[in-house]
């Protein structure tokens, strides 16, 4: 059994879901003027959204408060607030998935008070209901069991985040080989990222300093915990 549930998930079928979720906005009868995207999560659902759904205004808002793959460490807030006018227009809020959900609230409470929206709705590709602070009002899956979706655009990020948390878990262990450290990934994670991303991933682990690459050999040189 996997230590991290995890859902390793294919372009394709993000496309998919963006469809299935432009298709329920249509169905609902409620056409948005504009699209805001929670960056970064939000970005690539966002402007398929806005494909499918024939929408040429598309806006973004920085929200921050996940650390390192799967742990939360700050509360959530904008990044980089800003002041518009989108006086009575309907905006979409955009994310890939609600889990906590303080993204989505944060976010529309921030477009509600400093953007004066006409209305203000939001749609997620996935929606974690048992652990979730709301309902978004449009999502495509709805997940009983907590599961890390492996989107494609945090591949490398999370692949270099999870591969750290091993290394970090087994502090007595100085030296791993390369394939030992991707078969505890696979192990752990129950996933295969597949290539370049291990290789991408352990070259961003030494940049940072937490490991040296000696040929097949991967030395420990600092660990977070
Ligand atoms: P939230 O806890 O709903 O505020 O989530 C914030 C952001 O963290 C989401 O937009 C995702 O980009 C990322 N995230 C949170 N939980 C997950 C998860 N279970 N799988 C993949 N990404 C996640």
């Amino acid at each position: 059994m996997p230590k991290v549930k995890c859902k390793l998930v294919a372009w394709e079928e993000v496309v998919n879901w963006a469809y299935q979720l432009s298709q329920k906005i249509l169905e609902s009868g409620w056409h948005p003027d504009i699209i805001v995207a929670i960056a970064r999560g939000g970005f690539v659902p966002a402007r398929l959204l806005c494909d499918f759904m024939d929408i040429h205004e598309l806006l973004s808002i920085q929200i921050v408060h996940w650390g390192r793959a799967a742990e939360i460490t700050t509360e959530a807030h904008v990044k980089y607030p800003y002041q518009l006018d989108l006086s009575g227009k309907k905006v979409l809020i955009v994310d890939d998935i609600c889990d906590t959900g303080d993204s989505l609230i944060v976010a529309k409470k921030y477009v509600e008070e400093n953007w004066k929206p006409g209305e203000v709705k939001l749609a997620t590709l996935q929606w974690i209901s048992p652990v979730a602070k709301i309902t978004p009002d449009y999502y495509v899956d709805e997940v009983k069991d907590w599961t890390w979706y492996q989107y494609p655009w945090t591949r490398l990020e999370d692949t270099a985040n999870f591969i750290e948390k091993i290394v970090d878990e087994n502090k007595d262990k100085k030296e791993w080989t390369k394939s030992e450290l991707v078969e505890k990934f696979k192990e752990d994670y129950g996933i295969d990222v597949g290539e370049p991303y291990y290789t991408l991933a352990f070259r961003l682990l030494e940049a940072y300093g937490r490991i040296k690459l000696q040929g097949d050999k991967i030395v420990v040189t600092g660990r977070k915990g």
